[in-house]
């Protein structure tokens, strides 16, 4: 197995990784930034992105995430990709100097490579969070998706469906409305959450149809999805919707289980840190969607990224432990 050894080791190459990677570049870091699959992050799937200062020309997520890309190539940074980190240990030295970066190593293996580093930034993001209704595994690439991007020309004048009510699920059913003959939006509450821009742009889409205060109790269908089964949540009454496609956007699932034991988290694995994104284990950073906070976007991540890893130049520097 290769060893490699660094300062910091950035693991995930989304915006919060890659604005991690510049800050750790200029402060003149020995760091390492890879990510389990190619570099980008959940939001290269996404068609339009109108919310990133600067760039407001149909940008899509590939292309703003090819510019964070091309900007730490250009440093001469390489992003190791397809390397998963999928365990990570403490080495412990004796030392009169106590929690000096002496002290304390961490082991991150992947399948051929064990990083031994002196600090850590965690910007491993999320994942779709499922439903858990009755039959959803079953259907889940046989009907259902969580990125229309990705599988909404599949549906081609046929009937979706997309299930939540903030921004991503509002973004995604109009998205779709470019295929599909409807989109029935599905959310438990009797509003949506999206940005008023956004729910405008829905509500006069004659191609929308909203299935409110309603909560998907099975998907059902032979061997491919055929029809959702709903019910109102204010009625109590159940019906039958035809759909041959359903779109989830219900929430996100933190990428934290590699840090499960080493790190405090929230009940829902969302990791905690200080003001400046340190988490509780010592030298170890948490940037982006994967920690406890209250708005997760591109802009976010990014900047979370910029404080970790001056937050790590710091602990190696020894100015705050
Ligand atoms: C449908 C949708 C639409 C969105 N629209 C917008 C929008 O319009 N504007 C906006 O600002 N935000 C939007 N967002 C939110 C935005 O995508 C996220 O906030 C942002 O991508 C978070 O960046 P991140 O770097 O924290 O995490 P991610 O983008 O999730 O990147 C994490 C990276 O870590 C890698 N990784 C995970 N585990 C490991 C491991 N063990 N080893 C190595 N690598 C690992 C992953 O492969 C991934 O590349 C949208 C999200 C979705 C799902």
């Amino acid at each position: 197995m290769e060893e490699i050894k660094k300062e910091l080791l950035i693991i995930g190459a989304g915006p919060a990784g890659l604005g991690s990677a510049v800050y750790a570049y200029r402060a003149g870091m020995d760091f390492a930034i890879i990510d389990k699959i190619s570099a980008g992050g959940q939001i290269i799937t996404t068609e339009l992105i109108e919310n990133y200062p600067g760039f407001y020309e149909n940008l899509s997520g590939f292309d703003l995430m090819q510019k964070m890309i091309e900007h730490v190539k250009n440093f001469g940074v390489e992003v190791k990709e397809f390397c998963e980190i999928k365990e990570i240990t403490i080495t412990e030295r004796k030392s009169k100097t106590k929690n000096s970066k002496t002290d304390r190593k961490y082991i991150c293996k992947s399948d051929d490579i064990r990083f031994l580093t002196d600090t850590i930034i965690l910007a491993t993001g999320a994942g779709p969070k499922k439903l858990g209704a009755k039959n959803e595994e079953d259907f889940v690439g046989k009907g259902i998706s969580f990125c229309a991007t990705c599988d909404g020309a599949l549906y081609r004048d046929m009937d979706v469906a997309v299930i939540g009510g903030g921004n991503a699920a509002i973004e995604e059913a109009l998205f779709l409305t470019k295929f599909a003959k409807r989109v029935f939006i599905v959310h438990r509450r009797d509003e949506l959450r999206a940005s008023k821009r956004i729910q405008e742009r829905a509500f006069s889409n004659p191609k929308i149809r909203f299935l409110l205060s309603s909560e998907i109790l099975s998907f059902e269908g032979k061997t491919k999805l055929e029809y959702v089964v709903l019910k109102n949540n204010k009625s109590d009454s159940v019906k039958k919707v035809k759909v041959s496609g359903v779109f989830e956007y219900v929430g996100i699932v933190p990428n934290s289980k590699i840090m499960a034991g080493m790190v405090e988290m929230d009940t829902n694995g969302f990791v905690l840190t200080d003001k400046n994104l340190q988490t509780s284990a010592p030298g170890i950073f948490a940037a982006g969607d994967v920690r406890d906070t209250p708005l997760r976007q591109v802009i976010t991540a990014v900047a979370d990224g910029a404080l970790a890893a001056t937050s790590a130049e710091k602990y190696i520097a020894g100015i705050f432990v």
